[in-house]
């Protein structure tokens, strides 16, 4: 099959793209390295640098490589970002996005797998969260996630195309060649394994007066090749219909949980503060994820914290500088 990866020189693109060309798949990456990072993307893969609020550039390659199907991982995808530049966050997730599903449907490219979030579920009746949930988007971020799954919805009614929406809880960990660096650096495990590091002084812990055991927030880490294994399986499974999964591990773990698990793996102390919440921030999100481990037998392969961080932990020893300054490495 031919894959067009948008986004897959970005930390969970480029484990894509890897993964695809892995089971022989031909890979197109579309990036604006914006974020990304051409050293993430393999060899193997062909890659072209362009911005998806251009439609010239996005149709041109549509039309060119007419892929059998998309990954589409572009995006912004901070919370905290999004409620303080909703602009920014409908543009880029949304007019982008649209964008892209023009060109695909001008050159009869119809099937696509769709980065979505756990932050449709801002106010969940239920924890862990399944598919039957209502979507109550937490943030402009979330609110630009659900207006695409709802147009994905309509574009497989008005012109047959095929989706899967795979609504990520946190995605954590690396792979032996590829793992997370954002500049600057927001996520949580990946700043607490700077901590360890001695490249930053202290975790800053975002709220301890939540409604949880410690205080602290709850999330469902879920590591980044287990994520990538379930859009290879959904890729296989559109042939079958559209897919909507939630996908995490079903099982919480709160920020001091995760720092204590960082202390056992690295055998560093890591200093925390108490800082105040950050806008957007749901107490607890565990996913409920029976439905893709019935329907298409995926299964986590990372089920603990521990070797999540541990995967992470390798990463960031190896590359302290994350991909600044590395020398392209063929995989
Ligand atoms: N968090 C924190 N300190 C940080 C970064 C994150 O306490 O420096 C918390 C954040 O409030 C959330 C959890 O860690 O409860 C995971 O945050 P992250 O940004 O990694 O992922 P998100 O949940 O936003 O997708």
């Amino acid at each position: 099959m031919k894959v067009l990866v948008t986004g897959g020189a970005g930390y969970i693109g480029s484990v894509a793209t890897d993964a695809l060309l892995q089971r022989g798949h031909d890979v197109v990456v579309f990036d604006n390295l914006q974020q990304g990072h051409r050293e993430a993307v393999p060899l193997e893969a062909r890659f072209v640098q362009g911005d998806l609020n251009c439609f010239k550039a996005i149709d041109q390659v549509v039309r060119c490589e007419t892929p059998d199907a998309v990954m589409h991982f572009s995006a912004n995808s901070l919370v905290g970002e999004s409620m303080e530049k909703p602009f920014l966050y409908l543009n880029d997730n949304v007019v982008n996005a649209l964008n892209l599903l023009k060109s695909m449907e001008n050159h009869g490219v119809k099937r696509i797998i769709f980065s979505s979030t756990a932050n449709l579920f801002s106010d969940p009746s239920e924890m862990p969260i399944d598919e039957t949930e209502r979507i109550v988007p937490g943030s402009p971020y979330g609110e630009s996630k659900a207006i695409i799954e709802r147009f994905l919805h309509w574009l497989s009614v008005t012109s047959g195309f095929r989706y899967a929406c795979l609504r990520y809880f946190n995605a954590a960990g690396a792979t032996e060649r590829l793992g997370e660096d954002h500049n600057p650096e927001l996520h949580l495990i990946p700043i607490i394994l700077q901590v360890a590091l001695g490249q930053r002084k202290e975790v800053k812990i975002f709220g301890n007066d939540y409604d949880t055991p410690d205080g602290t927030c709850i999330r469902d880490y879920i590591h980044v090749e287990d994520l990538i294994d379930a859009h290879i399986l959904a890729l296989g499974a559109l042939e079958s219909g559209n897919r909507v999964y939630n996908l995490g591990n079903g099982k919480g773990f709160s920020v001091k949980e995760v720092v204590e698990s960082a202390r056992r793996v690295t055998g560093h102390r890591i200093p925390c503060e108490i800082a105040k919440r950050r806008p957007g921030d749901p107490a607890v999100l565990v996913a409920g994820s029976d439905k893709i481990r019935n329907e298409l037998g995926w299964s986590p392969r990372y089920a603990d914290i521990d070797s999540i961080v541990e995967s992470a932990w390798k990463w960031h020893k190896d590359n302290p500088n994350g991909y600044e300054g590395e020398k392209r490495q063929v995989r």
